[in-house]
């Protein structure tokens, strides 16, 4: 089976781990830090915290900027559903705001339309999610001039876009945003097995998000409320979360790193094949704009002949027949059960609907050899044809 992604795990990321395994440290010891520096430095950022996953992050990241009950999070309804549940997490209402059709990111004209809308009504939102669909960054400059002008903070879900870049700024350096959330899932672009981290400019949310890692606790005399401080002191300040990041999995999540370049511009020249080679009479891809580089985490493409769920069900059954894993990402978040339960129905984001029944994700990961892209693709528009 042609698996839509996959990792790479190489022997030196396993001394690497077995390292950390005959070492005095298996979680907070000297790894986590030094992984922290790599990805902030990497990305051009002051401050990251590693976590144990990005669902984490960004429960931190919201609960430092101060979201909670009364306060609105809106994201992007083509997501993965960790990027809306957060704002629930900390007592917020969540709302979504449709995509564009081509960049398959959230619509920053819908954005402004809706926060017209919502200045009228005072429902303005306290955070907005961007999520960078694919590995292809949101218009952050944009949004962060609607940040601005309605008073709102901006996490980045980047949890797909580790390597890529906003115009010349790479992601995660925070310039238009408050806080940058990376994922390193397995599937993800580079992994820690599972894990997460927060990265920002923000002396304040890093601090405020550090303690909301390790239970609301402080062993920094500096931070305590007490004055006098016998050596052994810590101080819980406020309600957090165990959401430490081992050494174990940053030892790995560091080994990664080292072939972060590599895998992106591999991820690249995958794609560029594949929009070689894909007949795009059946099918069409996401646009990149210009001056935009996507990671590719995912190639997804929109299937032009499909107009219903059961001919992509059809499709998506015969190529896992074939021995390719085809997958969705993502049936939109507000039509999860959970989600329709608060109140969302069928038709509020017709765009992320419609986009969700034509599209299909091809496999690409970096170890995906030219043969096997030509058996998807040539798969793929036999079966088509079969199905028009
Ligand atoms: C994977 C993913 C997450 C959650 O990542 P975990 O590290 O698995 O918690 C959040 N948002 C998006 C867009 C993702 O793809």
């Amino acid at each position: 089976m042609i698996p839509y992604g996959r990792q790479e795990v190489s022997d030196e990321d396993i001394d690497a781990v077995s390292n950390v395994l005959r070492s005095d440290w298996l979680t907070q010891g000297p790894q986590v830090p030094k992984f922290e520096r790599l990805v902030a430095d990497l990305v051009g950022a002051k401050h990251a915290i590693a976590v144990n996953s990005a669902t984490s992050a960004l429960h931190i990241a919201c609960m430092a900027i101060g979201l909670g009950p009364g306060d609105w999070l809106w994201t992007t309804p083509n997501t993965f559903v960790a990027s809306a549940n957060c704002g629930l997490y900390c007592g917020a209402d969540v709302d979504f705001v449709d995509i564009n059709s081509k960049t398959l990111n959230m619509d920053v004209d819908a954005l402004e339309a809706k926060l017209v809308e919502a200045s009228r009504l005072g429902t303005l939102p306290k955070v907005i999610v961007p999520v960078h669909f694919g590995g292809l960054p949101t218009d952050q400059e944009t949004i962060s001039l609607l940040a601005k002008r309605y008073g709102f903070k901006v996490i980045e879900d980047a949890s797909h876009s580790i390597g890529a870049a906003n115009k010349s700024e790479t992601v995660g350096s925070c310039k238009w945003s408050d806080v940058t959330v990376f994922s390193f899932h397995p599937v993800k672009i580079i992994t820690s097995g599972e894990g997460g981290m927060c990265v920002t400019n923000n002396d304040e949310l890093a601090s405020r998000m550090s303690l909301l890692r390790t239970h609301g606790i402080t062993k920094n005399p500096a931070q305590m409320e007490s004055t006098d401080s016998p050596p052994w002191k810590y101080e819980q300040l406020q309600l957090g979360f165990n959401y430490r990041m081992t050494d174990i999995h940053a030892a790995l999540g560091i080994s990664q790193v080292s072939q972060l370049k590599n895998w992106v511009s591999q991820r690249n020249q995958i794609a560029d094949r594949y929009k070689m080679l894909l007949n795009n009479d059946l099918m069409s891809w996401q646009e990149i704009p210009r001056g935009q580089t996507s990671s590719y985490h995912l190639f997804v493409v929109m299937l032009k002949i499909v107009s219903g769920q059961t001919k992509k069900r059809n499709i998506y059954s015969k190529m896992h027949k074939c021995g390719i894993a085809v997958n969705v990402h993502y049936e939109p978040v507000h039509l999860q059960p959970f989600y329709k339960r608060l109140g969302f129905c069928e038709g509020m984001f017709p765009v992320s609907e419609r986009y969700a029944t034509e599209t299909l994700t091809l496999p690409l990961f970096p170890a995906f050899t030219e043969s096997e892209q030509d058996y998807v693709v040539s798969t793929l528009h036999r079966i088509c044809e079969e199905c028009q």
